[in-house]
């Protein structure tokens, strides 16, 4: 339903903060769960049924820091409301994370074939079969980027998919029928579903199109077409009336 990222040059403890201020601006869309993860050499992961505030109150005090994180509500269409079914998924080892807004047409059969591959499942969700597909990947000696494009390649609906990896400070990012906007701050970017999530931040923005491709590396972005290629993007100014 709504994703948030955020990527900085320099680790912080905002960035949880960053994420939380983003879901709150997300909830007039409706949601039935909410959850982050914020990336450093591991990934930390916390996501709960219910409002942002549930996900707030659950949060431990001393925040993570890191570079990079992404959060997201939810509006369950595969696998019911639960803490377990909310979003972030993440792959066997924890190395991945993933936000998707939209439905995976064919979640059923990449599930069936996952699990026959040796992947444990710890959802109902369509989702969740992305973070193992990358996971494979990687096992395949892919680099992280390589590995989010064949995962997401093997996808079939429509989607908004945003992935953090542990060790890595991008965050990895694709869309196809369902909206998704990067936000762009001197050195610092901010990803989202919807503009109102990081308005307060900036209001310059490169609006993805289908198919595209974007690594968000502090201090760039590198927007790529479906098949690789460098896409040269114009930063707009919204003219937003909240
Ligand atoms: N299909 C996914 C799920 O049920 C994402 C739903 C959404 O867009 O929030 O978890």
């Amino acid at each position: 339903c709504g994703i948030i990222g955020y990527a900085s040059p320099r680790s912080g403890r905002n960035v949880r903060d960053v994420l939380l201020d983003g879901l709150s601006c997300l909830e007039y869309r409706g949601y039935d769960s909410a959850g982050v993860a914020v990336a450093n050499s591991s990934i930390a992961v916390h996501k709960r049924e219910g409002e942002v505030s549930t996900l707030e109150d659950a949060l431990p005090d001393r925040a993570p820091d890191g570079y990079a994180g992404i959060g997201h509500t939810r509006w369950s269409t595969h696998g019911q409301p639960s803490d377990r079914n909310a979003h972030p998924h993440t792959d066997c080892d924890d190395r991945i994370a993933v936000v998707h807004n939209g439905i995976i047409e064919n979640a059923h059969t990449l599930r069936d074939a996952l699990e026959a591959d040796g992947h444990t499942f710890t959802s109902e969700t369509d989702t969740e079969v992305i973070p193992h597909l990358i996971e494979k990947g990687l096992d395949r000696g892919d680099d992280v980027e390589t590995a989010f494009r064949r995962a997401v390649d093997r996808l079939e609906g429509s989607y908004a998919v945003a992935a953090v990896c542990a060790g890595h400070r991008t965050i990895y990012a694709t869309r196809q029928q369902s909206p998704l906007v990067i936000g762009v701050d001197g050195g610092r970017y901010f990803l989202a579903s919807d503009v109102p999530a990081f308005l307060e931040y900036t209001d310059d923005v490169i609006y993805l199109e289908d198919g595209q491709f974007a690594a968000i590396r502090p201090p760039d972005v590198e927007v790529t077409d479906r098949h690789g290629g460098l896409v040269e993007t114009d930063v707009e100014t919204v003219d937003w009336d909240p």
